[in-house]
């Protein structure tokens, strides 16, 4: 564990995460030359999809020795879309490693992930400031960006010499040394200033780590480099500091020397050893170590073709070894462990057993899927990762019967894999919605179901769940009698039917006196109404909120039946509704906007558009938090709009509320559509 280093890559998109990933592979020998993006040869970006679109969709994983050190790098994926993948790699590595672009600034994507990480205390932080070798590179300004906008303390460690095409290699601050070219040099004289005023930043932030460090930089003016060593350890372990480093991965400038200090000053699973678990339920902590009954995590899986399903794993203490079995006490199987593997992108090399704080891949293993514990010890469940709620909702119809039958498989699957994806079937309207992070994560499963399992479907605005219901009391009364030929059909029915407290639904009573219906034919009422309130009076949507009496009536001994009295009851409900000024309910949510302060405006004007209601305001570290109620229906596709007003930096959250009056002018609409229909 001493000698093992996790680490994950996030940040903004295209930031050169998989590019610094096959520099390092190269470097260690694991990969005979770096890979480009561009031409869709990395090791690490291998799916179809993520070659064709040229950026990473799934996280990957590349082991390899660096120095004497087991490297575990998890790259994931920059774009906002599929976040869920940085966020179950937090599960995986003790670290972060943010990838800033020197030219592109704080992007949103970048802000994006240090949001999400700011609120996961125990991930430690660094960042690397790639792409110095561009025309526009300016490392200064994107560490002030940095500085400015996030709540972390970053502090360079590594300083740029040179910025575009004269970019050249760093300084390391701490060892007073440059390195380019791969080489270790003195400092250059012209970096003096440049130097001494990045050294005052990082005595500062090491100076505010503890108080005796405080003291010793207030009394002499500096810290040694042992105390600067020293205290950037526990403050980057503690969330105090944020190491800065500066590179060119496609260069391959100071790529190594960033690994090395990495490497150096990041936590490995032995220092930084408290896993969070649920024992029968409860949040506890417990240590990771060799020596203990075996506890692992699959933090992520994926369908690849001709293998199946893969296992992302990682275990948290004890031994994972083939041909043992684990209890998941999420699914409450047992499973048996076949092949295990280390792996660097697709490639795999057999193993016989993982051990605690190491990272692997399981191949063929049943009944298992992303987010499950592998535990020797019943009672244990890790904790699994906060994974962002759905923004945009779909439903997904099959394109044809064949498809159809294969759909409800298939799309288990793909939610196995990708957790912040949901699935839940709307009773009202009686349509399967999928939801997820984005509109363009909910068309690349579509496209995955179409290439990879051949099912083809189409994904569309989901229908909104409205009611029917009425604002008055009425009475109703309704005679069905037939006659033709043999035996009469004969059923009367006299209701009450009144409005009662929103949410309550369907109430039926019964106050009939005397045997004027016999007791036998009620529930055929009951029925008869439950049957029309399914199928909805003005609109066809399901009727809600009212309470029908049935208060009289009359029965015929021969021609009185249970399908006379159906259809007594639906017709005097239908009558009695119509004239009970009915009105169409329409679902309300609540919504929980987080934007930065500069787009309040522009996101407030665009809801009162969405005949919306903001209810308040307040800040949130830098940002504002629009508290506001919003029709669902103008909910399904609010998301990407929300994007376009925020520059991508918005996000929301919501849930439902309430069902409220539609104005006049839109059920009208959709009575017409009805009668259309
Ligand atoms: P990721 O999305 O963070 O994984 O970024 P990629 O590694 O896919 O890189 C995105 C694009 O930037 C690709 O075209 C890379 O060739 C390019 N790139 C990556 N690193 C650098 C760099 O240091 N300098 C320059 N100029 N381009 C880079």
């Amino acid at each position: 564990m001493k000698e093992t280093r996790n680490f994950f890559l996030v940040g903004g998109a295209g930031a050169g995460k998989t590019t610094f990933c096959e520099q390092v592979l190269a470097s260690a020998g694991v990969i005979g030359r770096a890979g480009s993006v561009a031409e869709g040869n990395t090791v690490m970006d291998f799916s179809p999809q993520e070659i064709e679109q040229q950026s990473s969709i799934n996280l990957s994983l590349a082991q390899f020795d660096w120095k004497g050190t087991k490297v575990n790098i998890i790259d994931t994926p920059g774009n906002p879309d599929f976040v869920g993948e940085q966020m179950m790699a937090t599960k995986a590595a003790e670290s972060a490693v943010i990838f800033a672009s020197a030219s592109a600034g704080y992007q949103a994507s970048l802000e994006l992930s240090i949001g999400k990480l700011e609120v996961i205390p125990e991930i430690c932080k660094a960042i690397v400031i790639n792409k110095m070798d561009q025309k526009d590179a300016d490392f200064k300004a994107v560490l002030q960006e940095i500085r400015e906008h996030s709540n972390l303390s970053p502090a360079p460690i590594c300083i740029p010499i040179g910025q575009g095409s004269d970019f050249r290699g760093v300084v390391h601050l701490i060892k007073q040394k440059a390195f380019i070219d791969g080489k270790e040099q003195p400092v250059p004289t012209e970096m003096e200033d440049d130097v001494q005023e990045a050294l005052e930043m990082l005595n500062e932030a090491v100076a505010q780590t503890s108080e005796q460090m405080l003291d010793i930089y207030l009394e002499k003016g500096e810290l040694d480099q042992e105390q600067l060593l020293q205290g950037l350890k526990s403050g980057i372990r503690e969330g105090l500091i944020t190491p800065v480093f500066a590179c060119s991965a496609i260069e391959d400038k100071a790529v190594g020397v960033t690994l090395d200090c990495l490497v150096r000053e990041l936590p490995s699973p032995l220092e930084d050893n408290k896993i969070k678990v649920l024992r029968d339920g409860k949040p506890e902590i417990v240590e990771a170590k060799d020596d203990a009954p075996a506890l692992a995590y699959i933090y992520k899986t994926l369908s690849e073709e001709s293998v199946g399903t893969v296992c992302f794993v990682r275990v948290m203490r004890g031994k994972l070894q083939t041909g043992e079995t684990f209890y998941v006490p999420e699914t409450g199987k047992k499973v048996k462990i076949g092949s295990l593997h280390k792996t660097v992108g697709k490639k795999r090399k057999d193993v016989h057993e993982l051990t605690a704080g190491q990272l692997g891949v399981l191949v063929k293993l049943k009944d298992c899927q992303s987010l499950n514990t592998l535990t020797k010890d019943d009672s244990l469940q890790v904790m699994p990762p906060v994974l962002p709620s759905p923004y945009v909702w779909r439903t997904i119809v099959a394109e044809s019967h064949d498809d159809e039958n294969k759909l409800g498989e298939v799309l288990d699957k793909v939610l196995h894999e990708d957790k912040t994806l949901h699935l839940d079937y709307n009773e009202k309207t009686r349509q399967s919605v999928l939801s997820g992070i984005s509109l363009s994560q909910l068309e690349l499963i579509k496209k995955k179901l179409s290439d990879f399992y051949n099912v083809k479907c189409q994904l569309q605005e989901p229908k909104v769940p409205y009611m029917e219901t009425i604002s008055k009391n009425v009475e109703s009364h309704y005679r069905h009698k037939k006659q033709s030929g043999g035996r009469g059909q004969f059923a009367e029915v006299y209701f009450r039917i009144s409005p009662v407290k929103r949410g309550e639904g369907f109430k039926f009573k019964s106050s009939i006196v005397g045997g004027v219906i016999p007791k036998g034919f009620i529930p055929a009422i009951e029925k008869g109404l439950k049957e029309t309130i399914a199928k909805g009076i003005v609109a066809g949507y399901p009727v809600s909120d009212i309470m029908v009496e049935v208060y009289d009536g009359s029965y015929h001994t021969v021609d009185s039946s249970e399908a006379a009295f159906k259809t007594a009851a639906s017709m005097a409900l239908k009558e009695g509704f119509v004239a009970a000024q009915p009105v169409i309910l329409e679902p309300i949510h609540t919504v929980q906007i987080n934007v930065p302060a500069e787009y309040m405006g522009d996101v407030i004007s665009d809801l009162s558009s969405r005949r919306g209601m903001v209810s308040g305001m307040s800040q949130k570290g830098k940002n504002q938090v629009i508290e506001a109620q919003l029709p669902l229906s103008e909910l399904f596709s609010y998301f990407p709009t929300l994007k376009s007003l925020t520059q991508g930096r918005g996000r929301f959250i919501q849930k439902f509320s309430h069902y409220q009056i539609l104005q006049p002018d839109l059920a009208n609409k959709l009575i017409a559509q009805k009668s259309e229909n």
